[in-house]
């Protein structure tokens, strides 16, 4: 149960806001509940509108890796702001931006700076459409690219949550040139690229599927969207908008050195702001207007106080070595929750990499998405609410993956372990 606060703005918003949020997951309604709302947020914490407070594991789902409002990000933030909030012109920012993408992550020559992620993988799908004049997209069951119609076809998060994938309103003419295969499957992978390589323009692919649980791919499986995409003429769209500047300085593509032909970012990269960006190869990324024929804009793109808050995110990252830092975190938490489960003696699967975790109510390898599927979702529900009961906040969903943030401290997940033992000798 949410606090009455909560629940009288939840109630006036359901009278404006379609289902009284502006993005599906935050309903609550995977766990059959209501949404809190939030005064404030500070370090490891949120605050909501009736003064509870919890530890928060989502950090506005990725951007946040420092935390809540971190300072190094709010006196940015400050700072520029005095002299201009948005320009439309080119401002020096955007070029730092670029360039610290480009050095961080070595398979981006160039770099197109958008408003989400959503907008980054719609750009990029068009990029490689343009450059390869084909028209076909291999896509995976269960990925989240966001909300274009290319992409909104047998999707994971809020998509999958709301048990209808494929959203009305996008054409079937569409989602016709979309090929969705099962994730981790080598074999659907080869078949569909012998019988109809030529006409598909990329494959995109989360580089670790993040939005239908967390998923890691099988060995040699994303050596073959590689090789196979090489083969075939088509591009590999790396989707790093979750997994970008949170695992490693280069993502996954520099934990398991592969060089994709585009790459496509957002959340960490903002600082908490509305951010995307793509890029890769120059001759791919120099096809875009307005030195090429493939059309991307925006009004907001490259905004002054974005750029200046995530490169002041990015900067100190590298300054106080968070990626290590968050791995020691990540270990910790998962050897406190594996010892708990064991002796729980419950069903569980537990996927983690550096500050991004899953825990699965199933005893099932997860390979894909219906594995994912098939945990106990009712166990799931009973665990959410009592840990949010209890000042703990995850996911509104088993479809989602955990953050950790460098605010979150040793004596955090202790008490957030604390928690879940509680909760689940109760239920
Ligand atoms: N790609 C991935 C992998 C994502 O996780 C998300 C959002 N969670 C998106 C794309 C879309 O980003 P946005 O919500 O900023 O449009």
């Amino acid at each position: 149960m949410t606090g009455p606060l909560s629940q009288k703005l939840f109630a006036t918003a359901k009278g404006f806001i379609p289902g009284g949020v502006n993005s599906p997951v935050r309903a609550f309604r995977n766990v059959g509940g209501e949404p809190f709302f939030v005064r404030r947020a500070k370090g490891s914490r949120i605050e909501d509108v009736d003064g509870k407070t919890y530890i928060d594991y989502i950090g506005s789902w990725g951007p946040n890796i420092l935390g809540h409002a971190p300072t190094v990000v709010t006196n940015t933030i400050h700072e520029v702001a005095k002299d201009g909030v948005s320009f439309g012109i080119p401002n020096p920012f955007e070029v730092e931006m670029a360039r610290t993408i480009t050095e961080w992550v070595p398979s981006v020559e160039m770099v197109r700076m958008c408003s989400s992620g959503t907008e980054a993988t719609m750009s990029a799908i068009r990029l490689a459409r343009g450059f390869t004049k084909r028209d076909y997209i291999v896509k995976f069951d269960g990925c989240y690219h966001g909300h274009s119609d290319s992409l909104l076809v047998a999707a994971g998060s809020g998509a999958l949550t709301h048990g209808e994938p494929d959203s009305a309103g996008v054409p079937a003419a569409f989602a016709e040139k979309t090929i969705v295969l099962p994730y981790n499957d080598p074999e659907a992978l080869e078949k569909v690229f012998a019988e109809q390589g030529d006409r598909i323009a990329a494959i995109i692919v989360e580089s670790y599927p993040a939005n239908a649980g967390l998923i890691f791919p099988r060995p040699g499986y994303l050596d073959l969207l590689s090789s196979i995409t090489k083969k075939h003429g088509a591009l590999l769209i790396f989707d790093e908008v979750m997994t970008g500047f949170r695992l490693g300085k280069a993502g996954v593509q520099g934990i398991e050195n592969l060089t994709p032909d585009l790459s496509c970012f957002g959340k960490v990269i903002g600082g908490g702001l509305p951010v995307g960006a793509f890029g890769g190869r120059a001759d791919v990324m120099s096809m875009l207007a307005p030195i090429g024929p493939v059309y991307q804009a925006g009004t907001l793109s490259g905004n002054p106080l974005a750029m200046a808050a995530g490169l002041a995110q990015l900067k100190e990252l590298g300054k106080v070595s968070g990626f290590p830092r968050l791995e020691e975190l990540g270990a910790y938490f998962e050897k406190g929750l594996r010892s708990i489960m064991d002796a729980k003696g419950i069903p569980y699967r537990f996927n983690r990499t550096g500050s991004m975790f899953c825990l699965f109510f199933t005893d099932r390898e997860i390979v894909n998405v219906n594995d994912v599927m098939k945990q106990d979702l009712e166990l799931f529900k009973k665990f959410f609410w009592g840990c949010l009961d209890k000042g703990i906040y995850i996911a509104p969903s088993p479809y989602e993956t955990g953050f950790l943030s460098l605010a979150h401290t040793e004596a955090d997940l202790d008490d957030t372990l604390g928690v879940f033992d509680e909760v689940l000798a109760k239920i």
